[in-house]
This record gives C-alpha cells, structure tokens and sequence, in this order.
C-alpha cells in the first residue's frame, strides 16, 4: 500500500483541490471540513454543537474531529489523503497515536505567501453536487454557473466560512499553529514542502513527483 498523504497547509493554499485530482488513483480523500460540514447539513447533534464554531471559523475540539475522523477511515484498507487534519500539534501527535499507528506516511506542506490566500477563498466556489473546486478568477467553469464536472446548474456555491472576516480568523488560527505541527513532521523525517503559489497544474506534478 502506498504510504497515507498528511496534506497541510493554509486555507486556501490548494489542499481540497490537489486531493481530489490524487483520489482514485489509488488514494481516499477524506477532509475533516467536508466531514463536518455534512453533520451541519444532516442537522445531527454533532452538527448543531459546531455549526457556530465553523461559522466564526474557529477550531473544533481535537477529541471531537479526532473522533469522527475515526469513525470515517478504515487506515488498512486503502491510503488516505488527509486535508485539514491535523490543524495542530496535538492533533498531529493523535493522528499518530490513535490512527497511524506506525503505518507509513509523508506529510506535505503546501507553502503559500498569506498575501495570495485571501483573494483566492473569497473567489472561491464548489459545486453542491459533486465538490468540484473552482475559482471566480483563476478557474471559473466553462458557461457560467454551470459545473464542469456534472453539469449542475446554479449549484455553484460560496461557503459560509468563506467572508472576508471569517476568512482572517482562520488565517490567523493556521498562522498560530503551523510551525509546531511542521517541526514535529520535520523531526520524524517526513515533510516535504511544495511551492503551492504555482499553477494548479505544476502543483499536482510536484506533488505526483513526491510520492511515486
Ligand atoms: P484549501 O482546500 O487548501 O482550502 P482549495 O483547494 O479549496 O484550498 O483552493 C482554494 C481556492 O484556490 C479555490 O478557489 C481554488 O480553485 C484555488 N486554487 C487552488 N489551487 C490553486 C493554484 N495552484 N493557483 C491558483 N488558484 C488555486
Ligand atoms: P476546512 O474545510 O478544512 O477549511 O475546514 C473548515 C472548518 O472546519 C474550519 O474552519 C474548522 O472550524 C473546522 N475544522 C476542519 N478540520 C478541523 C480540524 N482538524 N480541527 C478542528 N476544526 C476543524
């Protein structure tokens, strides 16, 4: 089995989008931001304990995500593409403990200037239907408000979390909490930084080049 993929890196800097080129090609993707979003939208008691907390863009408990997280990978049936786990150190060091358990992993950083990231996430759109990522400026699809990918019409949607306001919350939370996480995937030998300021296109070249 290929060794799991530990994506970190800023909102923004192209985590959704790179893993969901890689999925399928012998990798799972599995976001902890679509996981709870989709609690949100089933409105279950997990989902109404964080909808304010992604509204305002902060953090949700290491236990709680670390949990569901669990509850969504089977570790040895297939290598996983983690994006937005872990956000911290202590979440790294339970992915480690209670998931990885000494399984083989890479972890890589997509390092971006906090200038771009802004504009990137208020521009950008996902279709409700299937995921797909687009971007008003960089990427928009084809005919307007019509996906790419499955053809939806006016299903091409701005996150809640994805306003000016929140959106520097987040960045401000990441900021705070990059380096620890980066030096512990660095002490083990298994961080691998990738210019994410590039061409979505040259982004997934390099990053195709780290784990062949
Ligand atoms: P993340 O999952 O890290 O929050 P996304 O993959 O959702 O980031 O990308 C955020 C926005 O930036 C989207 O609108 C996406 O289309 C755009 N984007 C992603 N990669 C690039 C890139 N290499 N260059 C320019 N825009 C990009
Ligand atoms: P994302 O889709 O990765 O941008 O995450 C959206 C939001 O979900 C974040 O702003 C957090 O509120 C929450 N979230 C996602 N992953 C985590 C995590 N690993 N730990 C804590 N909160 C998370």
């Amino acid at each position: 089995m290929k060794p799991h993929l530990i994506i970190l890196g800023a909102p923004g800097s192209g985590k959704g989008t790179q893993a969901s080129r890689l999925a399928g090609k012998g990798y799972r993707h599995i976001s902890t931001g679509d996981l709870l979003r989709s609690e949100i939208a089933k409105n279950t008691e997990l989902g109404q304990k964080v909808s304010g907390i992604l509204s305002r863009g902060d953090l949700v408990d290491d236990n709680t995500v670390m949990a569901l997280l669990k509850a969504n990978c089977d570790i040895n049936m297939v290598s996983y593409i983690f994006d937005g786990f872990p956000r911290n150190v202590v979440q790294a060091e339970m992915l480690d403990t209670q998931l990885l358990q000494g399984c083989n992993s890479i972890a890589v950083y997509y390092k971006l200037e906090p200038g771009v990231l802004i504009d990137r996430i208020v521009n950008r759109r996902t279709c409700a239907k299937c995921g797909e990522i687009y971007n008003l400026n960089t990427k928009p699809p084809m005919k307007s408000n019509v996906c790419d990918k499955c053809g939806s019409i006016n299903e091409l949607k701005q996150r809640k979390d994805d306003t000016q306001e929140v959106v520097s919350n987040r960045l401000k939370i990441f900021a705070d909490t990059v380096n620890p996480m980066l030096l512990f995937y660095k002490a083990k030998g298994a961080l691998v930084e990738i210019d994410a300021s590039k061409p979505e296109d040259e982004v997934f070249d390099n990053l195709e080049k780290v784990i062949c």
